[in-house]
């Protein structure tokens, strides 16, 4: 069904075909004899069709029925494992393949045969064996009824454009393979005021013209060279121009690599339907108000698309100083950034863009370094290097926290084990753990891999796990922290004390680290209150039998004080801020040297 509307969305009036549009229907034959499959399908290459499905194998057809939603199917009824009428029963009850035509083959003369298949909701018979010129006719009555009938429901009487029904389910299509084709998808919403102008002050068939005229450009600019970037990896057709109202039009776009891009579409818009339209004695000069909604960033649905591009049009045409509005991206300008940089994120650690910086932790009695954190930065193209804090939450709300967590993994796993085979000791490497990453389901197994491929030891790697995130999910996170813990790994739990631990559970949680989080080590050595705070969180750790480790120290009044305290590590600016790896690598070296010394910043 999907098919052959797509098929059709061209306006008649401006494809001139020279050979019926109908041949390039897509044919299924689901038949258990391949010898009948070959003949049927020679009879019909014979009539000029040249695109077909072949399947032998019944038990098969269901799945890719859906996977190749053909303009029709010609199935034989009796077949082993799965019959005919089987599969007929599964089409009607799936809401995508209700609606495909099917002309079934038998062998069989008997009514009843007939009367279930019709009643199941066959349109056609063939009898076999089959006969070439009725085969053709048959197939092409079916096509062509089928075709007449989308066309009503589907399409613009006027211009031919798909309708909001069909443009809505276009929409659906293309945000669900947002993924798989990259980029992001780009809805407009144009609105030609000329259009209802016409209407009103001279008459329809005016007003129908200047629509006509409006959609072979639109349709025009869908398919020009121009824009093949956009829809270069499409995996079907669908409908990119539609009308949406008397004097509103829709255009989509996929695969759009950022908001620059989408601009630049809009303009090209506004200036090839303003150019003057000569219509019988009438001189028009249409103007386009164009208003644009993205997604990821302004929804999900193509009901939230279409709302927020129609919102952004009218926003457009009332203020009437710039031809094109984003939805929400212009009139708040943070997310325009956010959504560029969105799409910019997509792909950085293929692109070579993220790196990690390392910050050393260090033994608070010796002050000698036992360990470094890696903390992930994205050397943007034109932004330098963003911190993750500007760029995490954006990549945890596009699902791209899992992709860059586990490049962080192996990074950091590499990275320690050339730091060993370099003569610089068996330092831990702790890395974040993203939400994303904890809920994935394959933690372990990257991790598993990332140890492997890197040679490190797993009792050198240390995962951060954040306090919030083990208690938003103690059931399932209890058993993926035992299943690490058997891999040989540590476990530290991150920013301890902002989350509002359950004692009754962190008591059950297998950590081997505490952090205690910046903002309590912040006010040390300061006022009594606080010293009595970070005295019970290093007291709770070690009852629980876990390393209590400092962060953000800053000052040696802050050392001094967890060192009363007789916390075990400490990590801080004092000692060095995150460094990038030959930084790092220059730190180890004076440290195993025995020269390191405290107060030193990079
Ligand atoms: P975190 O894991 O608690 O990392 C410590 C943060 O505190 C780091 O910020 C570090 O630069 C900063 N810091 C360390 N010592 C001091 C100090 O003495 N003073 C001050 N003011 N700050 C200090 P950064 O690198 O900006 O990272 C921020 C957060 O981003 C991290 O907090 C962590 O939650 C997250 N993050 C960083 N890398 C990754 C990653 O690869 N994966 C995940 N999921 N999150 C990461
Ligand atoms: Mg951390
Ligand atoms: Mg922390």
């Amino acid at each position: 069904m999907k098919n052959d509307i797509w098929a059709a969305t061209a306006p008649a009036d401006i494809d001139e075909p020279n050979r019926s549009p109908l041949l390039d229907a897509k044919v299924m034959m689901v038949d258990d004899e391949p010898l009948m499959t070959d003949l049927i399908q020679a009879h019909l290459e014979e009539a000029g069709y040249n695109n077909f499905v072949v399947m032998n194998d019944p038990r098969e057809a269901l799945s890719v029925l859906r996977r190749e939603a053909p303009s029709v199917l010609l199935l034989d009824l009796m077949m082993p494992q799965v019959s005919g009428f089987d599969l007929l029963e599964a089409m009607r009850a799936d809401r995508e393949l209700r609606y495909t035509p099917v002309i079934v083959l038998t062998a069989a003369t008997g009514a009843d045969a007939k009367l279930r298949a019709l009643q199941l909701g066959a349109t056609d018979f063939l009898s076999k064996p089959v006969d070439s010129s009725e085969l053709a006719l048959r197939m092409r009555n079916t096509l062509a009824y089928h075709q007449y009938h989308n066309r009503l429901v589907n399409f613009d009487s006027i211009t031919g454009l798909p309708n909001p029904r069909l443009f809505d389910r276009g929409i659906d299509a293309m945000l669900a393979r947002r993924d798989l084709v990259g980029g992001m998808v780009a809805l407009l919403s144009i609105s030609v005021p000329q259009c209802r102008q016409l209407r009103e002050s001279i008459d329809q068939s005016t007003a129908d013209s200047l629509a006509k005229t409006l959609a072979r450009r639109l349709d025009r600019i869908a398919s020009s060279a121009d824009f093949t970037f956009a829809f270069a990896t499409s995996v079907e057709r669908a409908p990119r121009v539609a009308r949406l109202g008397a004097d509103q039009f829709g255009l989509l776009v996929e695969g759009m690599p950022d908001a620059e891009a989408i601009e630049a579409m809009a303009k090209q818009v506004v200036a090839s339907l303003s150019d003057p339209v000569m219509l019988g004695v009438y001189d028009v000069a249409p103007t386009a108000w164009v208003g644009v909604a993205v997604s990821p960033g302004d929804g999900e649905t193509a009901e939230a698309l279409r709302k927020g591009a129609d919102l952004a049009a009218t926003h457009a045409l009332q203020e009437g100083t710039r031809p094109f509005k984003f939805c929400s991206l212009e009139l708040n300008a943070k997310s325009y950034q956010r959504l560029t940089m969105g799409s910019q994120l997509r792909g950085a650690a293929q692109r070579g863009e993220l790196c990690l910086h390392y910050q050393p932790k260090v033994d608070v009695a010796s002050n000698r370094i036992v360990g470094v954190e890696a903390l992930v930065r994205w050397q943007h193209p034109d932004r330098g290097l963003v911190p993750p804090a500007d760029f995490i939450p954006l990549a945890e709300e596009l699902g791209l926290m899992h992709n860059i967590g586990q490049w962080v993994i192996e990074r950091a796993c590499r990275d320690a084990a050339g730091w060993s085979q370099a003569g610089l000791g068996e330092l831990k490497v702790a890395v974040n753990v993203a939400k994303q990453q904890f809920t994935a389901g394959d933690l372990c197994a990257v991790v598993r891999q990332a140890l492997f491929d890197s040679g490190l030891a797993a009792g050198r790697l240390v995962i951060e796990l954040t306090e919030s995130m083990l208690m938003d999910e103690v059931q399932a996170g209890l058993a993926l922290m035992h299943e690490l813990k058997a891999l040989g790994v540590t476990l530290s739990i991150d920013d301890f004390g902002t989350g509002y631990s359950s004692l009754s559970y962190l008591k059950q949680f297998p950590l081997d680290e505490l952090k205690i989080d910046r903002s309590f080590v912040m006010d040390l050595p300061g006022g009594r209150a606080d010293v009595a705070i970070v005295r019970a969180v290093i007291e709770l750790g070690r009852s629980l039998g876990m390393t209590v480790t400092a962060e953000g120290v800053e000052t040696s009044g802050q050392l001094e004080c967890i060192k009363r305290l007789a916390c075990d590590i400490y990590q801080g600016y004092l000692f060095s801020k995150p460094v990038p790896v030959d930084c790092l690598v220059e730190l180890l070296t004076q440290d195993r040297a025995g020269n390191a010394t405290s107060a030193r910043a990079a």
